[in-house]
């Protein structure tokens, strides 16, 4: 079980993002509602929810399922949600060029749930922005409103 938990430990996760095409495409690419799990690394307990990815590309256009899989590499190992949010976007980055990435996670953290303060049913929501959405505004609230479109 902990081989299949810990399984990205290692990895990078822009490898995962091996399908890749020559495409003349420069209008957002969505992808949403992707369930993940991942373990906290304080207390390796479970954190998991529901992750949300945009990019703007750049000449290369991603296997769509690449991008998925690129989230479970970056899970599948001791995490804290707001590095697997910038791993995710990081990742995005590499492996494409793309002009912008945005990625958000929400999540209900069973360390917080089942123990602690013991507030199950909490959301705990982490954005990362990469390319030209970190430095815009407007970008970046465009890109938020469509991501969060669903
Ligand atoms: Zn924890």
């Amino acid at each position: 079980m902990y081989g299949l938990l810990f399984s990205g430990v290692g990895v990078d996760p822009s490898l995962a993002i091996d399908t890749v095409f020559e495409a003349d495409h420069h209008d957002p690419v969505v992808l949403g509602n992707i369930p993940f799990y991942s373990l906290c690394e304080h207390h390796l307990l479970p954190f998991f929810g529901l992750a949300h990815m945009a990019y703007i590309p750049n000449q290369k256009i991603a296997g769509i399922s690449k991008l998925a899989r690129a989230l479970e590499v970056a899970a599948r190992r001791p995490q804290v949600q707001e590095r697997l949010t910038g791993q995710v976007a990081e990742a995005i980055f590499t492996a494409l060029s793309p002009s912008g990435v945005a990625v958000e996670l929400e999540a209900e953290h069973m360390c917080m749930s089942m123990r602690g303060v013991e507030k199950p049913g909490h959301r705990v929501v982490t954005t990362a922005l990469r390319g030209r959405f970190e430095n815009s505004d407007m970008d970046r609230g465009a890109l938020l409103a469509l991501l969060r479109r669903r």
